[in-house]
């Protein structure tokens, strides 16, 4: 139970030093916990407000609060930050010279600094501290990175464990974005705190619209979804730094001021760019995934994937980084046929390909959903929606399916008369009957069902031809050039009368043009 008296200052110390008037979510619980002397573990989405649940109670403790982070990068911009809103906190590495290490240690032992970040491999260089005279509290940031079961495992974490023997009456606050239930387990065991209160919240962020789009002339699209809300400001991740450079050169061409963003850019420019975002100078950045990390900007309006993500995890982090203040906002995933293909052949040859190319079927399932968006997304991370989200383009515009099994037997017999050697886009000319020049070459106008498909236009035969590879009615041979062949299932619809259900294709849709902040 915490005292009245604490109880009573926790919203006028939000307020005088965070600016902000009330808690989200479960941010207040998390704090009394804190308070309260728990151990506790927090998983919360990217965005979703972590840092107060620490950097509030160490205000309210006697002593210091020691936070400890893998980002050496972040810490003094995390810092720096703190000092602005007047509160005492410093950072501790190693690249730091002993005189300003000997200045740190004495205003620990002058109790004057409320938080103090470091390195986990720096931790043993405090060793004289780690008593309960200095610190109050222990807060892991990016807690995950201490089980080798997280996506992102460091060694210098496992030493974490220690500081619960040499600090048992401290409470330790664990935080992590990353929700796998083997993971939490895991952290609670290592950090040898069984009974922490864990706080759980959704992973969902309801004021983002899902959307996706046939990637279609994919430039223009973008073009007019941007004039829709030309003062807002979006980030478009591409695949490529090409990607990034060329997209960022045709919306200038178009009088949108957009910068490209990418790891081959030296520092100064990448820094430029990120400021200039970040204070609203440049309002479009291209960018490849190296952008967004540790940006605390949150006003982003939009975020829009040119180009298809590898995994679900990457695209909903990507996408987080929209409508952080909660107003609403727009995610556009263009969905790319070759993009998959693409993306699949770089990860052959990887040690763990069949993992990673099992997390981009899951990436393909969810672009070309027939049923709720959200609900398949957040699923993925083992949350269950009981109602549809009315928030994604699925729910908004459901799909009208109808009877395409003469569609299907076109396409499944043609893939047949190409001996299933071909990939989609011949598939395509034969059906359509194109005489081209491979067409012509490997004579494939000769055959008896070229041109069987020619009432259909070319992009909705690319759109049937990816539902049925999606309801397995065919696959790709990704290692045979992506062929299309057939499977057990093809048989069923070719000889044994089995019905397909199809939807219609998406035209490209025009954005609703809804004043966002009404
Ligand atoms: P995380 O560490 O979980 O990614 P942060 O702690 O960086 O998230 O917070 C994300 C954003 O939310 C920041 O811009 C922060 O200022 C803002 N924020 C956090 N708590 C509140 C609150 N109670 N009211 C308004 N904004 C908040
Ligand atoms: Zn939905």
């Amino acid at each position: 139970m915490l005292l009245k008296e604490t109880q009573e200052k926790l919203i006028p110390t939000l307020k005088t030093y965070f600016g902000y008037d009330s808690f989200r979510d479960q941010q207040q619980q998390i704090v009394e916990s804190v308070l309260s002397k728990n151990d506790n573990l927090v998983i919360m989405p990217t965005g979703g407000g972590k840092s107060i649940c620490f950097q509030l109670p160490a205000l309210l403790f006697e002593g210091l609060t020691l936070v400890i982070s893998p980002l050496i990068a972040l810490m003094k911009d995390q810092v720096d930050g703190l000092k602005a809103n007047g509160i005492e906190a410093d950072f501790f590495n190693s690249s730091q010279e002993s005189i300003e290490q000997a200045i740190i240690f004495e205003k620990v032992f002058q109790k004057e600094l409320k938080l103090l970040y470091v390195a986990p491999e720096s931790l043993s260089l405090l060793e004289n501290i780690l008593n309960e005279d200095y610190i109050s509290c222990i807060a892991i940031d990016e807690a995950h990175c201490i089980s080798s079961w997280g996506h992102d495992f460091r060694p210098s974490y496992q030493q974490l464990g220690f500081l619960k023997q040499s600090l048992p009456n401290t409470p330790i606050i664990a935080l992590t974005a990353t929700a796998d239930k083997a993971t939490r387990a895991d952290i609670l065991e290592q950090l040898s705190i069984p009974s922490a209160t864990q706080f759980i919240s959704s992973f969902d962020r309801k004021n983002i619209e899902l959307e996706v789009r046939p990637a279609n002339d994919r430039l223009s699209q973008i073009i007019k979804f941007i004039r829709k809300q030309p003062n807002e400001s979006g980030i478009i991740y591409c695949l490529s730094r090409k990607g990034t450079e060329q997209t960022a050169a045709k919306l200038q061409q178009n009088g949108i001021d957009a910068a490209a963003y990418h790891a081959g850019l030296n520092f100064v420019e990448r820094s430029k760019t990120q400021e200039d975002f970040i204070y609203d100078k440049t309002k479009v950045v291209c960018a490849t995934v190296a952008f967004g990390m540790g940006i605390d900007k949150s006003n982003v309006r939009w975020v829009i994937h040119y180009n298809m993500p590898k995994n679900i995890e990457g695209y909903y982090q990507e996408i987080g980084r929209c409508g952080r203040d909660g107003v609403a906002a727009n995610a556009l995933l263009f969905h790319s046929y070759s993009d998959v293909i693409q993306l699949r052949k770089f990860m052959s040859g990887a040690s763990n390909e069949e993992v990673q190319a099992a997390k981009l079927d899951r990436m393909k399932q969810f672009s070309e959903a027939t049923t709720c968006r959200r609900k398949i997304l957040l699923s993925y991370f083992g949350e269950l929606l009981a109602e549809n989200c009315g928030n994604c383009d699925v729910c908004k515009n459901p799909p009208q399916f109808f009877n395409g099994t003469i569609i299907a037997q076109k396409a499944l017999s043609v893939i047949t008369r190409l001996k299933e050697s071909e990939a989609i886009g011949t598939v395509i000319d034969v059906l359509r009957g194109a005489h081209n020049a491979t067409v012509l070459e490997k004579g494939y106008d000769q055959l008896k069902s070229h041109g069987v498909g020619s009432e259909i236009s070319w992009r909705d035969w690319q759109q049937y031809l990816i539902q049925l590879t999606n309801q397995g009615y065919c696959e790709i041979a990704f290692h045979k050039n992506n062929a299309l062949q057939l499977t057990d299932f093809s048989k069923k619809v070719l000889f044994e009368g089995e019905q397909v259900n199809l939807t219609r294709p998406v035209a490209f849709k025009e954005q609703p043009t809804v004043d966002k902040k009404a």
